[in-house]
């Protein structure tokens, strides 16, 4: 089975327990475990070598019952229809637990960016936009940047719409830069979030960021952010890898010092301060059985398996990627005792700026940074609250209650909505 078979087949799998658990009306339960659209495209791209490439990417719009789907853009190698629609389930479940008013939605093409230029990155994106056009929208489905995206990804969308619809639409993407309409925060949202929610975590534990060890996982967008956020809290991380390699230091790493040698040599290889190893999957078996407190898997799915689940010595695992641990490793993990603040609570920073973005897009008035941290602070929190009450009252832990109340949520706007037509 491929990777992203067994990714969907994990998050279907979860919404199906939920559904279980809560008694969930069948007809509801069935709209609730599958995809509202789909939309495969193929489309040629000119190399700067003058070849034509084919390349194939997706957009899917799990569910837009609460309103405008909403979800990221990844480009790797593989990206497929199952990961593409498992991440934008996820999306769904993610805006019903924090309580914003979008659906989920998530789209990808199967390319290495690492092995392209800026002009064909660039001739990609634009290409790929306008495939997904019919799709996408500042009412209809507002994308956001994921794996090697970024703000630049987002501006070339932002223009390609814009071109091809005659007049400016900032509100068409998230995560875009200050200039064309985008947030203050909103690049560091989604490793602020985890701060936050890992800070809940261990206020509930009563154990203070300066006696707590931390390892991450990635040192992208959300793994370096959520690093630093940590890091100036006062925990000592201990441990990073990311695709060059890992660093390891059970004295604490120079988190700033790292960031900065990671944007200026792409990727943490050849940082001096720590023990490094260059073996990416050697550096991540050894990151994933450290002596820590707080694990943060911030990379990719199914990191933590059935088959390395019983080598996590973390006591907190705080998901920062989506869908970073199986199903069976959950299982396991709860057996362990391991606290776990799952991807749909966790990272769900990221879509909350984002949410702040369009609005402030809508009312074409920018936030200051404080109202955005603050606002972010207060969602993030009263969402920690619910699933930590949903879990008390239903005897589960925090996976389970926050797949319940996402459920529960969505199911209660579809029977209000009713089945069309
Ligand atoms: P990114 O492209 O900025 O960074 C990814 C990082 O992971 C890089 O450092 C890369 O080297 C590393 N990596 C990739 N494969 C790895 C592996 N096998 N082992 C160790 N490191 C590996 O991506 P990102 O935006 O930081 O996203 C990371 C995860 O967080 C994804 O699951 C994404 O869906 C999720 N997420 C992102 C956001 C966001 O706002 N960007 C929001 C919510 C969730």
């Amino acid at each position: 089975m491929s990777q992203g078979q067994k990714f969907l087949d994990d998050v279907i799998g979860r919404i199906d327990d939920a559904a279980k658990k809560l008694s969930l009306d069948h007809n509801i339960h069935k709209t609730l475990r599958t995809p509202r659209r789909s939309l495969m495209v193929t489309f040629p791209v000119k190399m700067d070598n003058g070849e034509v490439e084919i390349f194939t990417g997706y957009r899917v719009q799990y569910n837009y019952v609460k309103g405008p789907s909403k979800g990221g853009i990844r480009y790797h190698p593989d990206v497929s229809l199952e990961e593409v629609t498992a991440l934008a389930a996820l999306m769904a479940l993610k805006c019903a637990v924090v309580d914003i008013p979008f659906g989920g939605a998530k789209g990808g093409v199967a390319c290495d960016p690492k092995k392209m230029s800026m002009d064909e990155l660039e001739h990609l994106t634009r290409r790929y936009t306008y495939m997904i056009l019919p799709l996408i929208g500042p009412e209809q489905d507002i994308p956001a940047p994921d794996v090697n995206t970024d703000y630049q990804t987002m501006s070339w969308i932002m223009d390609t719409y814009s071109m091809l619809r005659g007049y400016t639409v900032p509100g068409v993407v998230t995560g875009k830069p200050l200039q064309l309409g985008g947030s203050k925060g909103r690049a560091t949202a989604t490793g602020r979030g985890l701060t936050y929610a890992t800070e809940e975590m261990l206020r509930r534990l009563s154990k203070s960021a300066k006696d707590t060890t931390v390892c991450v996982q990635g040192f992208g967008n959300v793994g370096m952010n959520v690093a630093k956020f940590l890091h100036m809290d006062g925990c000592r991380i201990v441990g990073v890898t990311d695709m060059t390699g890992g660093i390891f230091n059970p004295k604490g790493i120079d988190i700033p010092s790292l960031a900065v040698h990671s944007e200026k040599m792409k990727g943490i290889r050849g940082f001096s301060g720590g023990e490094f190893v260059t073996e990416m999957a050697e550096a991540n078996r050894r990151l994933l059985s450290m002596e820590c407190d707080v694990m943060i898997p911030a990379a990719l799915e199914n990191q933590i398996s059935g088959s390395n689940a019983s080598d996590v010595k973390a006591k907190i695992i705080v998901e920062g990627a989506n869908g970073p641990i199986t199903r069976d490793a959950d299982e396991i993990l709860n057996k362990k005792g391991v606290h776990l603040v799952p991807d749909i609570l966790a990272n769900s920073g990221g879509v909350i700026v984002s949410y702040f973005e369009w609005v402030q897009d809508a009312q074409a008035y920018l936030w200051s940074e404080d109202e955005v941290n603050f606002r972010l602070k207060d969602l993030m929190t009263a969402a920690f609250g619910q699933v930590w009450n949903s879990a008390e009252k239903h005897k589960v832990n925090l996976r389970k209650a926050a797949y319940m109340l996402a459920v529960e949520k969505m199911a209660e706007i579809t029977r209000l909505r009713g089945i069309f037509p």
